[in-house]
């Protein structure tokens, strides 16, 4: 570590300047929580996926239905991708959904798309682990902080090669819904909702930590698909990421997604979010 410089003498007041939010996060386009609980009566299950341990799966949703990842066997992190169903390009931004609704996201938050699109993608609609808040660690579940264990990071950090990190998951799992190469989909992976990861910062020095996943058999997470999605899960190789990942260590389980109709009637006036109207003056 190099040594920092000496603080300046008007440190302290630099350092007493108020805290703001950098978003008006509040301007948001409400969560009308009694629509998205009418829409959670009477749904269907129509179809249902397990994606086996260290691998990946895709899934796709129509706009309207609501979707469940769900722990079956024991804990288990998933991490998951989604897609517009009609442009690869559109897809989860992690950023600016960490940017609106914090470092971890429960019901009532959204999953929102890349830039130019800005618009949600999905809605949380029912978390079994929403009583877990933040611990003493100031660790929270499912995070919108890492990005997704990787092959590349793996070779740098331990010199090591292994195949089955979520990042290599996902992209077969893309790859063999959409008739690509691996090549052809990896450039469409991106940064993940960490699904039932329990993670924080460190107090002392803000690094990214992660500790035992609080998940258990029947806790799910409930999403409301606002448009036609292609998603992906990865049920990643670190199981409940307690102590490591990337590699063949820890104790993983399936995960299972499945897919509700929901009734007509229930969206009516309803309709997917327009994608973000701002145009630059060059367009
Ligand atoms: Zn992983």
């Amino acid at each position: 570590m190099l040594t920092p410089p000496p603080p300046p003498p008007d440190a302290s007041a630099r350092r007493a300047a108020p805290a703001v939010p950098v978003y008006a996060s509040a301007r948001l386009p409400p969560f009308d929580a009694a629509f998205y609980q009418k829409v959670r009566e009477g749904i269907e299950k129509r179809a249902e996926i397990v994606v086996p341990p260290r691998e990946g799966r895709a899934f796709a949703v129509r706009a309207g239905e609501i979707f469940r990842i769900i722990c079956r066997d024991g804990p288990q992190v998933g991490d998951l991708n989604l897609w517009n169903a009609h442009n690869l390009c559109e897809h989860f931004f992690s950023g600016k959904t960490r940017a609106f609704h914090g470092t971890h996201v429960t019901a009532g938050h959204r999953l929102w798309s890349t830039l130019p699109h800005l618009r949600p993608l999905a809605t949380i609609t029912h978390d079994t682990l929403g009583w877990y808040g933040f611990d003493a660690d100031g660790a929270g579940v499912h995070d919108v902080i890492g990005t997704r264990c990787d092959p590349y990071t793996n070779r740098l950090l331990r010199g090591t090669d292994y195949h089955h990190c979520c990042h290599s998951n996902l992209t077969r799992a893309l790859a063999s819904a959409r008739g690509l190469t691996f090549a052809e989909a990896e450039p469409f992976v991106h940064d993940v909702l960490n699904v039932f990861m329990c993670t924080g910062f460190s107090r002392d020095r803000h690094h990214y930590i992660m500790k035992a996943s609080p998940v258990r058999p029947g806790d799910y997470l409930e999403f409301f698909a606002e448009i036609d999605l292609l998603g992906a899960l990865s049920a990643c190789p670190g199981g409940d990421c307690a102590a490591g990942h990337s590699d063949d260590t820890a104790r993983c389980f399936p995960l299972v997604i499945e897919i509700y109709r929901t009734r007509p009637e229930h969206l009516a006036g309803w309709q997917s979010p327009a994608p973000n109207p701002y145009r630059p003056p060059e367009a």
